[in-house]
């Protein structure tokens, strides 16, 4: 392709999941990167999604290149989800896929790059509460932008307004949402819809999130039959199954008595806790709306809800199953993602390479596989042992790398 890099070969693909719009680096990342060595190679149009051009990569200095110039002489691929199962037999002994790859979800796939020889990178094993590593958090900057989308979806769905509107022709009183699982997404669709006018509630099993929710203005939900599941790290432990049915009995009063339902609960590791049973969903007026963050192909937080569609019950109640939020909002989430990744790159790179090292916290959890292992002790620990040793008469196998 005529150009001279000396420097590290960063490269960053199209993107090709369904609906997926978002770029794992803007062009801005790129005056940030090449001081340390690194050279960014893009693939033609993998900006497209987000309304970034490869003009705009070549004028900060990026070389746009084809996806198989990228497999063969890149050291580093940058993805913001998974390569396509496709590139897989593309990638070589050394190279280093860095994404969200959602490991601990099918490590099976971690562990097909590591038999590669391939370097696997996960910004989704990042410890979070490390101060350090809040400027990779990419598990907080989506889930930001796909609580703020989530009330834009359900306010698109409702048929009436949020705010409280008095005008010539009536008043309109503001509309009553409620928010289930006050995480990250949880908060910020809370202060979305405070924005918006809307009276909002929130609730979490995790007591210490009440302070945060009320700082944003809205009520918090303090149920009577189950305490508190505040488990590991800032997260939610998942209920037993006595807790789980005091819990969704109790919050379908609750929820009969709001417009619009955003839930987001998660639990790391597990299914989505079932927040809205039938019951609940009966409980509703006919244009309410619900809106299912957690929906997913292993069942989601409200019973009914179907990942990517939107479902209309018997009884006029809007489910929409929510799935990827952030990709629908491309040009902030990329914004955000290009930040976090470029941040977890320089801390990575010395020298103009990558310096693999799990001493390190923030590398012990986010280097997934080295060396031709599955490196990552909760990854490993998920996997046959003929996945962990396939040198040893597992599946093919190039060796490790040096
Ligand atoms: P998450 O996406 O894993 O879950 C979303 C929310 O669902 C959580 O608040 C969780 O408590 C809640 N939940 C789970 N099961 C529930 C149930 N049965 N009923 C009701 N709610 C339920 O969480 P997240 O948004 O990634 O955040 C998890 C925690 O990590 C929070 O405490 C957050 O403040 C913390 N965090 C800290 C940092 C940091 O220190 N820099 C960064 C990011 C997140």
């Amino acid at each position: 392709m005529g150009y001279e890099v000396a420097g590290m070969k960063v490269a960053v693909i199209k993107e090709t999941s369904p609906g997926e719009r978002r770029v794992a680096l803007v062009p801005e990342a790129i005056a940030r990167l090449s001081p340390a060595g690194i050279d960014v190679l893009v693939q033609s149009g993998a900006g497209d999604g987000a309304w970034l051009s490869d003009a705009a990569y070549a004028d900060a200095g990026a070389s746009i290149v084809s996806a198989a110039e990228i497999y063969r002489t890149a050291d580093v691929i940058l993805t913001v989800t998974r390569p396509p199962t496709t590139a897989v037999p593309e990638l070589r002994q050394g190279q280093a896929v860095v994404g969200m790859l959602a490991p601990l979800a099918d490590p099976g796939f971690a562990a097909e790059l590591a038999a590669r020889g391939v370097t696997v990178i996960s910004l989704d094993g990042l410890p979070r509460t490390l101060s350090r590593a809040q400027p990779m958090d990419a598990l907080t900057s989506q889930s930001n932008v796909a609580g703020y989308k989530a009330v834009l979806v359900g306010a698109g769905e409702f048929g009436r307004f949020f705010p409280l509107l008095i005008t010539a022709a009536g008043t309109a009183r503001p509309a009553k949402v409620l928010v289930l699982g006050t995480g990250v997404a949880g908060l910020q669709a809370i202060g979305t819809a405070r924005r918006l006018g809307a009276v909002v509630s929130g609730y979490d099993i995790r007591p210490t999130s009440k302070e945060e929710v009320t700082s944003l203005g809205a009520t918090f939900i303090e149920l009577t039959s189950v305490g508190s599941a505040a488990g590991e790290g800032g997260y939610a432990r998942e209920l037993t199954a006595d807790e789980r049915q005091a819990q969704q009995e109790e919050l379908t009063g609750h929820i009969g008595r709001h417009d619009v339902v955003i839930t987001t609960a998660q639990v790391p590791g597990r299914r989505p806790p079932l927040l809205v049973t039938e019951d609940a969903i009966k409980a509703m007026a006919p244009g309410s709306v619900v809106v299912d963050m957690g929906a997913s192909a292993l069942g989601g937080n409200v019973a009914g809800s179907v990942p990517g569609e939107t479902v209309i019950t018997g009884n006029g109640v809007t489910i929409v199953g929510a799935e990827n939020l952030a990709a629908t909002v491309p040009v902030a989430a990329s914004n955000a993602y290009s930040r976090n990744l470029s941040a977890l790159l320089l801390h990575l790179t010395r020298d103009g390479a990558l310096a693999i090292d799990t001493s390190d916290e923030i590398q012990a959890g986010v280097v997934i596989a080295h060396d031709g292992r599955v490196v990552h002790e909760g990854v490993a620990s998920l996997l046959e042992p003929a996945q962990l040793h396939p040198g040893e008469g597992g599946p093919g196998v190039d060796g490790p790398s040096d």
